[in-house]
């Protein structure tokens, strides 16, 4: 492959697309070639790599067993329970056999979905692999998920198993896991055949008769297990991921195979630098995007170790990841900006105690990433930090610096240009316009087809993925990021916020309307409006206003602290802690426009200190003076 200059890479993946994308087709293997490359007859659908057969865990796992059995594939670490130990791709390969055996046994098919609700740990990772290996299709739920959010995505994948253990643990603290999933599926319409535990013995498990089976049992059954690869179509769904919108009721992001296993195959060379047989390093979760594509598929199709962590950046201290950089040769690193933060309050000696010499660069995800940490953080350990952005729906950039395909600078502030593959556009909100002139404010769009690795739909909901992210834009089919952005005149880009209801903490994303759904099953309230508010180390916090049935109930300030509590714990048991409000806060009404819409954003400017805007549709001034006098108090 001649490597060029960006803008003509760039070009040629938009000017002509087949012939680029069949050109990264070959970085994976197929067992039958493709016939087209993109068929786009029926937008805003795309069927990449149509007749090709191939499969996920081949490419991952077995098509590296030729060359680099013995070389590390997967390395655990958990500085919870004090774990280190690494496999092998052959060990990998053996352990990923045993688990595809047992969900055979357990009756999955191709097809079927198995829900993924676990901690990190290395299960969790054979689990997903051993489902692509027999074409079935995962669907990881976040750990830091709660009952009502996990009974949600039951419903709606209706797994025939679903795979768990009985805890994860997070800062010294046992998290139990079994509680909340047998609630979930008590609360849930659609019933699982089987539950398959992985009992690490950190917390009762309580197994439910005829249901619930375990793992290291059934392991020992099927530990001489071969289970072949079932080989595929390219555009068979490999996996389901769920993500927050407006509504109250979470999509499921469905991809595919083929497609996804070139896209990241090409990202890792593009985008990343990274090279086989190196150490790779990603501090996400794999219940989130940057955990499928950047802890689990992306580096070992690349051929690379990967790290899977369980723990926090700080504990034992905060040199923990810079010590395994140091021990695992780590060359790409992949944090989030909050996690730069947090590291920013530490004592700065911890970055220079480990020697970081084969580190190439860290890149960083998820959230918006303020020009101080980026800074900070690059002086601190003396290598680029590089800004990416994208999204659950793509599972892979959107905009980046591609130094793989030719060195550029990075501008703090700007994730980097539009990434091959994504034909990105800047469109005027209102007239659906194109917008060409440098900095001038615009939502990010995307003229499909989508490049290959991108949702292919909303799992069982066509319609929704056709109204919800293909026709936002005035006039065009396009699908629309929900970013505002404005790009410079060399073709950068910066993100300035969320156009939606969306919000973003700590590089996770969350619906205001599932929290606020949440917070209005306690009996005492009426109505909430939940807002994201900016705050220093998390980029943002939910911050709820509430009206109470009864206002008598938030009499005193300890009547309203106790409610607040109270509030919390319900949203915590239902959504999980990730989704508790920093503060609830009580209201005798809301801010509203005369027809009843809820004025989200000028609650959010006024909890910032912003200027509101324009408020003549408001209907009752006095509703933002109340939240003006809670937040900012006339003696602060
Ligand atoms: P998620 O699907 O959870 O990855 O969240 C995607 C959203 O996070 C995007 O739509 C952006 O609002 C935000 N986001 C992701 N990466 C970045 C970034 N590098 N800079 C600014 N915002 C980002």
């Amino acid at each position: 492959m001649s490597h060029t200059d960006y803008a003509s890479f760039y070009r040629r993946s938009i000017d002509d697309r087949d012939g680029f994308w069949a050109e990264q087709a070959r970085l994976i293997d197929w067992q039958r070639p493709f016939d087209r490359v993109c068929n786009y007859d029926n937008p805003p659908f795309a069927r990449w790599f149509e007749g090709g057969l191939t499969n996920l865990c081949h490419n991952a796992v077995d098509r590296h067993l030729a060359t680099r059995a013995d070389q590390n594939a997967l390395i655990y670490v958990s500085t919870e329970t004090g774990t280190e130990r690494a496999y092998t791709y052959r060990e990998l390969h053996t352990e990923v056999q045993r688990m595809a055996a047992i969900l055979r046994a357990l009756g999955v098919q191709k097809g079927d979905r198995v829900l993924i609700y676990m901690p990190m740990i290395p299960e969790a990772a054979f689990a997903m692999l051993a489902c692509v290996r027999i074409g079935a299709i995962h669907s990881v739920v976040f750990g830091g998920f709660a009952s009502h959010s996990l009974a949600t995505r039951i419903d709606d994948a209706a797994p025939k198993v679903i795979v768990s253990a009985d805890a994860g643990m997070r800062a010294g603290k046992v998290v139990p896991y079994k509680h909340l999933l047998d609630e979930a599926i008590r609360l849930s319409r659609h019933q699982p055949q089987r539950v398959l535990m992985v009992n690490r013995g950190l917390a009762p498990l309580d197994p439910v008769a005829e249901r619930d089976v375990d793992y290291a049992t059934l392991r020992e059954a099927h530990l001489q297990a071969q289970v072949p690869c079932e080989w595929v179509d390219s555009t068979h769904p490999s996996y389901i991921l769920y993500t927050s919108g407006t509504t109250g009721k979470p999509k499921g992001v469905q991809r595919d195979t083929g497609g996804y296993a070139v896209a990241l195959a090409a990202s890792m060379r593009y985008i990343y630098m990274a090279q086989p047989g190196e150490t790779y390093f990603s501090t996400s979760d794999i219940g989130w995007v940057v955990g499928h594509s950047y802890i689990i598929y992306g580096p070992l199709i690349n051929g690379m170790a990967t790290i899977m962590y369980e723990g926090t950046p700080i504990r034992p201290d905060a040199g923990i990841w810079w010590r395994l950089v140091q021990d695992y040769r780590v060359t790409v690193m992949f944090t989030a900006p909050t996690a730069a933060r947090v590291l920013k309050k530490q004592d700065p000696a911890y970055l220079t105690k480990y020697d970081l010499s084969s580190l190439r660069a860290l890149f960083l995800a998820g959230e918006p990433l303020d020009e101080p940490t980026a800074t900070w953080m690059a002086q601190a350990i003396g290598k680029p930090v590089i800004d990416n952005y994208w999204q659950t729906e793509t599972g892979w950039p959107i905009l980046a610096v591609c130094n793989g395909v030719e060195p550029a600078p990075t501008k703090f502030g700007s994730p980097g240009k539009a990434v091959y593959g994504y034909d990105v556009r800047l469109i005027d909100e209102n007239t659906g316009e194109k917008i060409t002139e440098p900095n001038r404010k615009g939502v990010i769009a995307v003229q499909g087809p989508l490049p290959p690795g991108c949702l292919q739909t909303v799992w069982g909901d066509d319609e929704r993925y056709v109204k919800t992210y293909w026709s936002s834009i005035p006039g065009r089919q396009m699908y629309s990021t929900f970013d505002w952005g404005v790009r410079d005149a060399d073709g950068y880009y910066y993100i300035l916020g969320r156009t939606d209801d969306v919000i973003n903490v700590a590089g996770h994303r969350l619906g205001t309307r599932e929290i606020e759904e949440s917070i209005s099953s306690h009996p005492a309230v009426a109505e909430v409006a939940v807002v994201g508010v900016a705050d220093a180390l998390k980029g943002q916090v939910a911050v709820a206003f509430a009206v109470l049935k009864d206002p008598a109930r938030a009499a005193t300030e300890a009547d309203a602290l106790k409610l607040e509590g109270e509030i919390m714990k319900v949203v915590d048991e239902q959504l999980g802690a990730v989704a508790r409000p920093a503060r609830v806060r009580f209201v005798s009404l809301l801010p509203k426009t005369r027809s009843g819409k809820l004025l989200r954003r000028a609650i959010q400017a006024v909890c910032e200190g912003r200027d509101p805007g324009d408020l003549t549709t408001l209907d009752d001034p006095s509703a933002l003076q109340q939240i003006r006098d809670l937040v900012q108090p006339p003696s602060a």
